[in-house]
């Protein structure tokens, strides 16, 4: 629980004595209740009192970091079980398995096929975030330092206990996620952990078990932990993470206060895809997947990427003049709407069209066409406003503007009180614009 203003200004030396920057003990008070500035900016107060408060203070799931610096994974730290209440923060990696039945040269391409699972989708790079290493071969070490040098993602090492220790000793300058410790390893594999500050994976049969041993890893230095789940019986799994999470959230219980895994394991490519997306939903923080193909990744990374998103603050963007391809004089001009999702199916579908245009984009807090028509955000008296100020009949010796189908009645209004003569209604959807262009546009 975030304590107050009045909570933190009780264990503060309350001498006033400015070295913190602030008048008072007070107003320093209230500025670390709103996260502004760290206890730390008090160079008076007490050992004691800083470590209680922040202990108290410390958010009720960790953040946990994976990989070397400047490759981290980072994830955790959510504050709320239902995204509309805020958001949620760090959005869920994916972590392609590789199996260590495989031999080097078939680790090394499925790593590269990891690698190569980027993709664009509204102006965001979608990709793979982790590496899953299977290290139960014959040469733990050597799996390891391989995956380390090929992989452009930080890594996952999987395995027994033996393994565990050569893999992790070997790439330990990684920080590899150390996977995963149950009732008869936590000993040696908290041990480990905590000597080479890599984070520790736990699993258990049950909440109580699974608290009792984070408790244990904690005991023995291991800062950075993860709750292991997996899918053999999903409907159970879905319960027990989300009681995990609300004994964190809502009672503070520390013991459970740490991201989770959940290792997807579905009989066929479309039930794992459906695994892993429920699961992206509620409420694993790294989801292990088998298939790294293409198809089955990117509807699981759009899932995540919507569910990541800020509810209360549309995706927008910049309200400017766009150029796709190098426009020239004689390049078309369109204009469309500054919601995210309307703007880049439009720029896709004009790319795709091969024909380099200009695309005006009018500010309407973030709705697409027919809503802020709807909504009274969008109008033809502002399109005229806005192609003015973006200067957009400098670029063409031409006045001829394509506006969206669904908006056929700003036609007139556009040609009577501007220099847009030529109003064209173009497609209501935007998939049609290369069909429309090459129609269109000689
Ligand atoms: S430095 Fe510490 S003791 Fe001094 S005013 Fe700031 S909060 Fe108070």
């Amino acid at each position: 629980m975030a304590l107050t203003g009045m909570q933190i200004y009780k264990s503060l030396p309350k001498t006033n004595c400015k070295k913190c920057g602030f008048p008072t003990c007070m107003a320093f008070a209230m500025q670390v209740a709103a996260k502004q500035k760290a206890l730390a900016d008090c160079p008076e107060i007490s050992d004691d009192a800083q470590s209680a408060l922040s202990d108290a203070s410390a958010p009720p799931m960790k953040l946990v970091k994976i990989g070397a610096s400047g490759k981290e994974f980072v994830f955790g730290q959510e504050t709320v079980m239902f995204r509309h209440e805020e958001k949620f923060h760090n959005p869920t990696g994916v972590a392609g398995k590789i199996s260590a039945s495989l031999s080097d040269e078939e680790a090394a391409a499925k790593i590269e096929q990891i690698n190569k699972a980027v993709f664009q989708r509204v102006g965001e790079e979608l990709k793979v975030s982790l590496c899953a290493v299977g290290v139960d071969c014959s040469d733990p070490a050597a799996r390891a330092k391989m995956a380390a040098e090929k992989s452009n993602v930080p890594l996952i090492l999987m395995g027994s206990v033996d393994s565990l220790k050569a893999a992790v000793e070997a790439v330990k300058d990684q920080k590899p996620l150390i996977y995963q410790a149950d009732a008869s390893s936590i000993d040696a594999l908290a041990e480990l952990a905590a000597a080479t500050k890599a984070p520790l994976a736990v699993t258990a049969g049950s909440l109580e078990e699974l608290a009792d041993l984070t408790k244990k890893a904690k005991d023995k230095g291991v800062e950075e932990m993860v709750l292991s789940f997996n899918t053999e019986k999903p409907g159970d799994t879905l319960r027990t993470l989300t009681i995990a999470r609300r004994a964190a959230l809502k009672k503070s219980c520390r013991e459970l206060g740490f991201p989770a895994i959940v290792d997807i394991n579905g009989a066929t490519p479309e039930v794992e895809g459906a695994l892993a997306n429920t699961f992206a939903a509620k409420y694993a923080g790294i989801l292990l997947v088998n298939s790294v193909e293409p198809c089955q990744l990117l509807p699981l990374l759009t899932t995540i990427q919507n569910i990541y998103t800020d509810p209360q603050k549309p995706n927008t963007v910049e309200t400017k003049l766009y150029e796709v391809g190098q426009p020239d004089e004689n390049s078309p001009v369109f204009f469309t709407t500054n919601f995210s999702l309307t703007y880049f199916s439009v720029e896709g579908e004009v790319e795709r069209s091969k024909i380099p245009a200009y695309i005006c984009v009018v500010d309407t807090e973030g709705l697409g066409v027919l809503n802020a028509y709807a909504g009274d955000k969008i109008s033809a008296e502002k399109v005229v406003k806005t192609l003015q100020e973006q200067g957009v009949a400098d670029k063409v010796k031409h006045r001829k503007l394509i506006i969206p189908g669904y908006l056929p009645i700003f036609r007139a209004e556009i040609e009577e009180t501007s220099e847009w003569k030529e109003v064209i209604i173009g497609p209501e959807l935007a998939s049609k614009i290369p069909a429309f262009l090459a129609e269109n546009w000689k």
